[in-house]
């Protein structure tokens, strides 16, 4: 039997919808949640993502600004445009669109950014808060996406064998963070493997739960795949593809077709852990507001 699809465009719409009621919430009690995101140079992959970025926070109900800087920016006066975001009390999260222009150092900016501002969830503050499991932290938002989806999709993580394929700081090593805690959605014993894995297949072979972010195209075939698994696939690649009109499509990191056949559950690419990662962005920002709405001693 084909796996059943888990539909990351409708859970994500769940997610928004829960965020805007947050966020009228909010405003009830005049804070509008709102998020700047900061865009260094003319890259138009960024600019497109900051874009939909700005449009979200929008549909939401929530102020979303772009502060577009030319690419010649200097380290400096970028960390003078985080000095000034981290004092302004109506910004409630700041994102610096990543890759930055060479000339600027990605971590400086990322650790000037006020951790409880970095709804990214890449300041060190928050990636060791997500490790012991504090509430009050801010997971990057591709892996908490992820933990959403398998709670939504009716997942019981309890006690699963859980392989994450890549060990980036941004995706494999929040979502094994957020796997290995106890809770709703997690409670899993987590197997991280990365390009120096040994016999990388006997790995997969054993996960309940298979979460591929490698950035390889269709690498993980249905042999690779344990019978009745839940598949999910982060990876986002472009393949060349004469048929199409842009000349390429974009493809996971899972071969979909064939491990759809072997798993129970599976999400596609595109439509399934992409419309994710904004959702956790807007989820993260009404949480960051919600947070510096409440006196300082009840965070
Ligand atoms: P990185 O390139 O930072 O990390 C890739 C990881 O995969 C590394 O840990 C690498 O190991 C590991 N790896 C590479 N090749 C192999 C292999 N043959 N076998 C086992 N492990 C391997 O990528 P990201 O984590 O940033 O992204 C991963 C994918 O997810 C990409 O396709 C990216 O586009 C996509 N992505 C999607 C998002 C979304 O919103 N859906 C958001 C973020 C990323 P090593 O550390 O040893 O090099």
């Amino acid at each position: 039997m084909p796996a059943e699809r888990i539909d990351g465009v409708a859970i994500a719409a769940k997610v928004r919808a829960r965020v805007a009621v947050d966020a009228a919430a909010l405003k009830q009690r005049g804070v509008t949640p709102g998020l700047t995101v900061v865009l260094v140079g003319d890259d138009p992959a960024s600019a497109f993502y900051v874009g939909a970025k700005e449009k979200a926070c929008k549909e939401a109900g929530m102020n979303g600004e772009t502060i577009r800087l030319p690419a010649t920016t200097t380290e400096a006066e970028l960390l003078a445009v985080v000095d000034r975001l981290n004092a302004d009390p109506a910004v409630h999260g700041i994102l610096v669109q990543m890759p930055v222009p060479k000339q600027i150092s990605a971590q400086a900016v990322i650790r000037r950014i006020a951790p409880e501002k970095d709804v990214d969830g890449f300041h060190p503050v928050n990636a060791g808060k997500v490790l012991i499991g504090d509430a009050d932290g801010f997971a990057p938002c591709t892996p908490a996406g992820v933990q959403v989806m398998l709670m939504e999709a009716g997942v019981d993580t309890s006690g699963k064998e859980a392989v994450v394929l890549g060990r980036s700081t941004i995706v494999g090593k929040p979502m094994a963070a957020l796997l290995i805690q106890s809770g709703k959605g997690a409670d899993c014993t987590v197997t991280i493997c990365h390009s120096r894995t040994k016999d990388l297949a006997s790995h997969t072979r054993r996960a309940d739960i298979l979460i591929a972010a490698i950035g390889k195209p269709e690498m993980v075939t249905a042999d690779m795949v344990k019978p009745g698994a839940v598949v999910i696939d982060v990876g986002i690649n472009r393949v060349d593809d004469p048929s199409q009109k842009k000349g390429y499509r974009i493809v996971g990191d899972v071969k979909y077709d064939e491990v759809s056949q072997v798993a129970s559950k599976i999400t596609p690419v595109p439509g399934g852990v992409g419309p994710m990662t904004i959702a956790m962005l807007l989820a993260n920002t009404v949480r960051a507001a919600t947070l510096s709405a409440k006196p300082e001693g009840a965070r």
